[in-house]
């Protein structure tokens, strides 16, 4: 017998905002607009990714961008965001922490403050319609020239107070140097933001410490490679440096051969805060419930491992305080219920 995964409260930290697309929402929107899907996104779907190799990256990228076509009124990411909130609510989720890059979307809805206007209007409507705390983090593009993060940073510095909560960086991590966005980094953190770069999913633990080091991250966005350097998981145990792992993805990316690859064992053993995250369920064709299932059924993380890693998710968001009590004591509940049978 064991509890239901759905009913334990967690956060949700590493969701990308076209990536959290529902499938059927794609579907329904590009037949709408009449835009033209190519297979892998209807009858192939979720896509066959190989993203190690340049290539690979670059077909995955170009189906985002066919995937970002399609939302082009405002209406379209007031409903994103609303049945991204509801899918949060279904699988036990109670903060959610969306990330956008507005340069995606700012020639389509008048420029990058009223795109950031725009998702975090569309952040309060669906965490007043579904309950759960929907914050956003403001993503940086890493194939982009720095000079565009510190113009993000500056915006999401602005909206430290109104609904933004984080900084990151996102794209392929072999081009671009996380040290080359250190100044934008450094604006985001002034202001009090969480700097939540990705790094440590395509290249290895140096490209984690790189993150720490040069960037002040808060969190790390996969950062599994960091289990190759034991002495770096115990420096992301010390300074309680979340990695935001997303099992599916690194799959789903051909990051990892198969599931029991993704090394959530060994990070959670050494000490490393983690926050299982989905990534782009768009792409993976899984969300956050699915994680955790996968930390039960392949890396047999215990009823008692899996609240951890819950209250993990929890102490690494920033949900205000009271949010954050009221959470893990309903995790702690969740735990203390009997077992049946
Ligand atoms: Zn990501």
């Amino acid at each position: 017998m064991r509890r239901p995964l759905d009913r334990l409260p967690k956060a949700h930290l590493h969701l990308h905002f076209t990536g959290s697309m529902r499938h059927s929402t794609l579907i329904e929107l590009a037949r709408e607009q009449g835009v033209h899907l190519p297979d892998a996104l209807v009858q192939d779907w979720p896509p066959q990714l190989h993203a190690t190799d340049e290539r690979g990256w670059f077909r995955f990228q170009r189906l985002y961008d066919i995937a970002r076509s399609v939302l082009r009124r405002p209406a379209d990411v007031y409903r994103l965001v609303r049945e991204a909130a509801e899918d949060e609510a279904r699988e036990g989720s109670r903060w959610l922490e969306i990330q956008v890059d507005p340069s995606g979307y700012a020639s389509r809805f008048g420029g990058l403050t009223e795109t950031l206007e725009l998702a975090l209007d569309a952040a309060r409507l669906a965490s007043a319609a579904t309950g759960v705390g929907v914050a956003v983090i403001v993503a940086a593009n890493r194939t982009r020239h720095p000079l565009d993060a510190r113009t993000l940073a500056r915006l999401a510095a602005q909206y430290a107070d109104k609904g933004v909560v984080g900084f990151g960086l996102s794209n392929d991590e072999r081009r671009g140097r996380a040290r080359d966005f250190d100044a934008a980094f450094r604006i985001a953190k002034r202001a009090g933001l969480l700097a939540v770069p990705h790094g440590g999913e395509l290249l290895g633990a140096a490209s984690v410490a790189e993150c720490v080091d040069d960037l002040g991250a808060d969190r790390v966005g996969h950062g599994v490679r960091a289990a190759e350097s034991p002495r770096l998981m115990e420096r992301l145990a010390d300074r309680q440096i979340t990695c935001e792992v997303c099992p599916l993805s690194n799959v789903g990316l051909g990051v990892a051969r198969g599931p029991e690859d993704v090394p959530l064992r060994r990070l959670f053993e050494a000490g490393v805060p983690i926050a299982l995250g989905a990534d782009d369920p768009l792409l993976f064709g899984a969300r956050l419930l699915p994680q955790y299932e996968l930390a039960r059924d392949v890396y047999g993380f215990s009823d008692a491992e899996l609240a951890e890693l819950a209250r993990q998710s929890i102490r690494s968001s920033t949900a205000p305080e009271p949010v954050r009590k009221e959470i893990i004591a309903d995790i702690d509940a969740w735990l203390a219920t009997p077992l049946a049978g």
